[in-house]
């Protein structure tokens, strides 16, 4: 059904405080899309237009969703999510009216952010996309691009979108007035790393000889997602043990069992 295409929370619960690293990229996205919510009469003021759309790009599972439902749990927005790659494979030959119901829907819950998520599905570059629903993902786009064009940026509907492949994207997406604002999104350093294993067990027992630290350091190059699979992982560990505590060694082992389920493939570009 359409329901799991789109997802719609009113104020989503998360917070920024569930959100470890990214603290410049999160500023430069509450300027882009929950300041022009709050606070419309600064930009008016001072005469700025704030951005159209916001595009988020960086790997997979650092964060950038997270970032948007935080902005609109902020904003006290309703947040609205499509998946590009959903919308494309799901939903053959009604793509474009997908698109159409997504604004529809935003503009009878605004103030409302919607959230693109996989965008690049809707919008590679035209030349290498041999595949047969080309004809109907170009569609797609084309009412994309529409609606952009179509609304105010100073209105009470905020667009955002998400994708790790920026190279790919159609340069239509990026042109003034369409998605005009691009934030990456990193890999967590070891600061950020720390930040995010402190939130990932912050309901969990940890024994007193734990160190995250140690942990922080061990995991280069791992995104949020797979440091919030390594906690669980780790509390698994020590359930299965019957134990009174996370120890440094279920952590250890979650370390290892997350590595060797995900490999992080290095010919992917970001
Ligand atoms: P994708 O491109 O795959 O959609 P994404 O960048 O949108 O990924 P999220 O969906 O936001 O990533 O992250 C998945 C989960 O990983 C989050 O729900 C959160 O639990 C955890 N996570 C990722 N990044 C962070 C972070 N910076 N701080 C805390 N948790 C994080």
């Amino acid at each position: 059904s359409r329901v799991r295409v789109m997802e719609l929370e009113e104020s989503p619960d998360v917070t920024f405080e569930l959100v470890g690293g990214l603290s410049s990229e999160i500023e430069e996205v509450r300027e882009a899309v929950e300041y022009p919510l709050t606070k419309p009469e600064v930009f008016e003021r001072i005469g700025v237009e704030p951005p159209k759309g916001i595009l988020l790009f960086g790997p997979p599972g650092t964060g950038k969703t997270l970032v948007a439902k935080a902005v609109a749990h902020n904003a006290k927005a309703t947040f609205i999510r499509m998946s590009g790659s959903e919308l494309v494979h799901k939903f053959i030959g009604e793509g474009a009216q997908m698109v159409r119901e997504l604004f529809t829907l935003a503009r009878d819950r605004a103030p409302s952010i919607v959230f693109i998520d996989e965008i690049d599905a809707i919008g590679t570059t035209r030349t290498n996309d041999g595949t047969s629903g080309s004809a109907e993902v170009q569609r797609t786009l084309m009412q994309l691009l529409a609606e952009m064009d179509g609304f105010d940026n100073r209105g009470d509907v905020r667009i955002m979108a998400a994708t790790n492949r920026v190279d790919m994207l159609d340069a239509a997406l990026l042109r003034p007035g369409r998605f005009d604002r691009v934030i990456q999104v990193p890999l967590p350093d070891e600061k950020a790393r720390l930040e995010i294993l402190k939130i990932h067990t912050r309901r969990m027992t940890l024994d007193e000889s734990v160190n995250l630290n140690n942990f922080a350091n061990e995991t280069e190059s791992f995104t949020g997602a797979q440091l919030q699979a390594i906690c669980r992982e780790a509390g698994m560990f020590a359930v299965r043990r019957d134990a009174w505590a996370v120890t440094g060694d279920d952590i250890h082992e979650a370390i290892i069992k997350v590595r060797r389920d995900e490999p992080r493939s290095d010919s992917r570009m970001y």
